[in-house]
């Protein structure tokens, strides 16, 4: 039977969805317990990848791995403190005992203990540069020579819409986030330098529906901001399909940044 040229360039394009969807790549996550990193994780086994889960809640994680594993997918988990740097370097080794080599690393591990910086709230800024900004490099220290040795390799940092403007209280949170972008756009450049082989993408989500709100430290605070989320944000689900998307390209292909929120979100 003959193709038209439209045919065929519709053929062509299914085969290679196909062929995508079937490569199946080795995929760490870090907070991965809960809200973009569950829901990354979950979709990204749909499709027929093997995932590795990392962050504190063991029980979450293996709820999470049971459940991708009795849906007939592959996934393991490794306890992670994702601002303790021998912690990344164990959940890579549980990746590599397991599956071999680790083609996407996803540093998503992340709080948001918004305050004005005249509340002078010490430990919240410690723990949030531990977590979102050290915890980030921590994940590029565990996975980045691993990467450069299979000379091939996907780093994807979850950044924000906090990643390109502040505001009131958002002060720590977003020099942490504004750094997530200084350090992917860094290692985008510095890995195409190399000619590694090596993609890097920054996801910068706006409001999303996951438990972010209630690591706010102050009970006003979660409330508040609970019920702004209420009104407004968008299923982590909708991110997880932007990772699919950034990590499903042709290997020539670099998705560096993806900034996506509610279609109702003004700021
Ligand atoms: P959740 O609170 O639902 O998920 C955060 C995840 O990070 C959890 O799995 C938590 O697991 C983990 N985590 C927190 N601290 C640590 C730690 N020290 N070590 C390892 N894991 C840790 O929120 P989101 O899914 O929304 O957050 C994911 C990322 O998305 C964060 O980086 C956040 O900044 C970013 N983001 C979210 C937005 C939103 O509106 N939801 C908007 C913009 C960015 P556990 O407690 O088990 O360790």
């Amino acid at each position: 039977m003959m193709l038209s040229e439209s045919q065929k360039a519709s053929f062509d394009a299914l085969m290679q969805e196909k062929l995508l969807m079937s490569e199946s790549k080795v995929v760490v996550i870090t907070g991965a317990s809960s809200g973009i990193g569950e829901a990354t994780a979950r979709l990204l086994a749909k499709q027929g990848n093997a995932v590795v889960l990392g962050a504190r809640r063991e029980e979450k994680l293996q709820k999470v791995v049971s459940e991708i594993v009795s849906d007939g997918g592959s996934a393991v988990y490794c306890v992670t403190d994702a601002s303790k740097a021998s912690d990344q370097e164990a959940l890579a080794r549980k990746a590599i005992e397991t599956y071999g080599r680790i083609d996407v690393w996803v540093n998503n591990a992340g709080i948001m203990p918004l305050s004005l910086l005249s509340e002078d709230k010490v430990e919240d800024w410690d723990k949030c540069v531990d977590v979102n900004l050290k915890g980030v490099l921590y994940g590029i220290h565990a996975c980045l020579g691993i990467m450069r040795a299979q000379k091939n390799g996907h780093i994807v940092n979850i950044g924000s819409l906090s990643s390109h403007q502040t505001g009131l209280t958002c002060g720590v949170y977003a020099a942490t986030k504004f750094g997530v972008r200084a350090i992917s756009e860094t290692l985008r450049e510095e890995e195409a330098a190399a000619g590694s082989g090596i993609r890097v993408t920054m996801l910068a989500p706006g409001m999303i529906a996951t438990e972010l709100p209630q690591s706010l430290t102050t009970q006003e605070g979660r409330d508040g901001m609970q019920a702004a989320y209420d009104a407004l944000a968008i299923p982590a689900e909708s991110v997880a399909q932007s990772v699919a998307f950034a990590v499903n390209m042709p290997e020539n292909t670099a998705i560096n940044e993806i900034i996506i929120r509610p279609t109702a979100q003004r700021l």
